[in-house]
């Protein structure tokens, strides 16, 4: 699985937050201010027209680093900063490689949620998108260990960040904008936890077909 993988991954990202625009900013108003939606949708619609002008002899990681310098630069608030490290960390540990294996493509997200652990200092159950990438970095380790194929390790971490997802709306923040509610914001899914669900699924989607 290589760049052709990367940029697949990226467009399909672009289309699954677009449709998902709305019910993000939907989100983001019940427990937020309203507006994680139009900042992703912002910054990933700014990546595309850069990647035409991507290298044929692209990585992987070349791809995640132009992803990530252009989300740090465009979205704006927590999000940006914080996916932009998540891209540009999980760009590092995969620096260099043209093709990746499971083992690899699990590097890429542990050091993804690394990146955003290390920005944010969200622990898992704070109720943000550490709880959806912490489950999937669990699971794509655990199928990478077992030799699953790349495409399999995202299918796992996709998973995984769905119900880390749901299991983020009981949930109390304590962490970002939502942790301002105190216990009234439990009761609400958590939008970045969402939009890391909706990234990973179309991680896997590109690696299946
Ligand atoms: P803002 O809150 O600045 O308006 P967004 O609405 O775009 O930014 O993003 C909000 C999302 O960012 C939250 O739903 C949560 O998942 C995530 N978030 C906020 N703070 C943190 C943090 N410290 N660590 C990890 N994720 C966080
Ligand atoms: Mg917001
Ligand atoms: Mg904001």
């Amino acid at each position: 699985m290589g760049s052709a993988w990367a940029l697949d991954w990226v467009r399909r990202s672009a289309d699954v937050i677009a449709e998902h625009r709305v019910e993000l900013i939907t989100l983001d108003r019940e427990i937020g201010d309203g507006d994680h939606g139009e900042n992703m949708d912002r910054g990933f619609q700014a990546i595309l027209p850069k990647l035409d002008d991507v290298a044929a002899d692209a990585t992987p990681g070349d791809v995640f680093k132009l992803v990530a310098t252009t989300l740090i630069s465009t979205v704006g608030g927590a999000a940006g900063p914080l996916y932009g490290t998540a891209y540009l960390r999980g760009s590092g540990a995969i620096a260099g490689a043209e093709a990746l294996d499971g083992a690899a493509v699990a590097a890429f997200l542990t050091a993804a949620r690394d990146g955003i652990v290390a920005r944010g200092k969200a622990e898992p159950g704070d109720k943000t998108m550490i709880d959806a990438w912490t489950p999937a970095v669990d699971a794509a380790d655990a199928a990478a260990a077992a030799g699953a194929s790349p495409a399999e390790v995202l299918a796992a971490a996709a998973d995984a960040a769905a119900a880390g997802s749901d299991a983020t709306i009981p949930l109390v923040a304590h962490k970002g904008r939502a942790s301002y509610l105190g216990e009234r914001s439990a009761g609400h899914r958590d939008p970045g936890a969402q939009s890391t669900a909706y990234l990973l699924r179309a991680a896997a989607e590109a690696a299946a077909d």
